[in-house]
């Protein structure tokens, strides 16, 4: 591949020179207190022309695992030798990190604000900022998420897996599963798949916790991802890489009663229709409920607070081709533990 040498990278009227590193801050409103906000974004350019890929966490607030796996991925070594360039945008949504939320001050959701709007709502300027800013200037995006509050996710890619680069792109990141999910209408992923940027959206642990599983699957994949376009040197591996589990369909299991809620399950278990997956009781004992897997699969995602209400959202199945297969696979890639707790 002809390697050419890369010219300064602008963004915001600063120029990065090539083979250096810097922080450029981006201006948004400030708080009402006068006090003045910015969206920090890290620029890794590289000696040499190459993709340029967006790393963003924190599009809502309360999912931090993304920080971290940013935090460690900037500091890898291998950094130096980048081709391309690479956008590290740890804390999209400012002030709902700030507040320990999914939200912004106005209640809006920011992942459903994109492309946002100058003169619009202040989710709608910040989802302008950051597009207009960073992700016109990106070939590729990764967009790091957890699950909300109370609610864990096994790591999971979603994407447009229509798409042949997005798929190859999501294999190369090797999460134990990846989903074909529609895009839903506001998201980042909706705003990049229009302008023709392959994206990816990472999906591991919950919210206000750090998962020390999601966070080292979480930059393996960036670094794997980053290797896949020619960012990073390639690697010769003895054997070849496991191939993540492609999910066909998934379905949240909710309560079909209110109580207290034991979960008999881990994520990543395979489970089969009619399996009991958990037992709703009352305080006293005195009535229990199961909880049944309506089909087969394995399970992607769970309730962590044992406080439910009828119709409560509490395991989300994956329905997956081989799934005691599967099951092993996501224990292997994930180490065997719960990523959960
Ligand atoms: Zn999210």
């Amino acid at each position: 591949m002809a390697q050419r040498r890369s010219r300064p990278f602008h963004i915001n009227g600063v120029s990065v020179p090539p083979g250096t590193r810097e922080t450029v801050q981006l201006d948004v409103a400030q708080l009402y207190t006068h006090t003045p906000v910015n969206m920090p974004v890290h620029v890794v350019h590289g000696r040499r022309d190459g993709p340029v890929l967006c790393l963003s966490a924190a599009i809502h607030g309360d999912e931090i695992n993304g920080i971290e796996i940013i935090r460690r991925v900037l500091a890898l070594p291998q950094l130096r030798r980048i081709r391309g360039t690479l956008l590290a945008v740890p804390i999209v949504n400012v002030y709902g990190v700030l507040a320990q939320t999914r939200y912004l001050p106005d209640r809006r959701d920011l992942n459903r604000s994109f492309p946002g709007s100058p003169s619009g709502s202040l989710a709608a300027r910040l989802a302008n900022l950051f597009v207009s800013q960073v992700l016109a200037r990106a070939s590729h995006a990764i967009d790091l998420h957890t699950g909300t509050a109370h609610r864990s996710n096994l790591p999971q890619i979603r994407a447009n897996l229509d798409d042949p680069t997005t798929l190859d792109l999501a294999r190369s990141f090797a999460a134990p599963v990846i989903i074909n999910s529609d895009l839903r209408d506001g998201s980042l992923r909706h705003v990049a798949d229009e302008r023709g940027i392959p994206v990816l959206l990472y999906e591991a642990g919950e919210a206000l916790r750090f998962d020390e599983e999601s966070i080292r699957l979480g930059v393996r994949g960036v670094v794997g991802v980053m290797r896949r376009l020619g960012m990073l040197p390639r690697v010769r591996v003895k054997y070849p890489p496991r191939q993540p589990v492609q999910v066909e369909m998934t379905r949240w299991v909710r309560a079909e009663s209110s109580g207290i809620l034991r979960t008999t399950v881990r994520l990543g278990q395979h489970v089969i229709k009619g399996d009991r997956i958990g037992l709703i009781s009352d305080p006293f004992g005195d009535t229990e409920t199961q909880v049944n897997a309506g089909f087969s699969g394995i399970v992607i995602g769970r309730v962590n607070l044992p406080l439910v209400h009828e119709g409560d959202a509490l395991f989300h199945v994956a329905r997956v081709r081989e799934p005691e297969k599967a099951s092993e696979l996501v224990e292997e890639l994930t180490g065997g533990n719960d990523s959960g707790n």
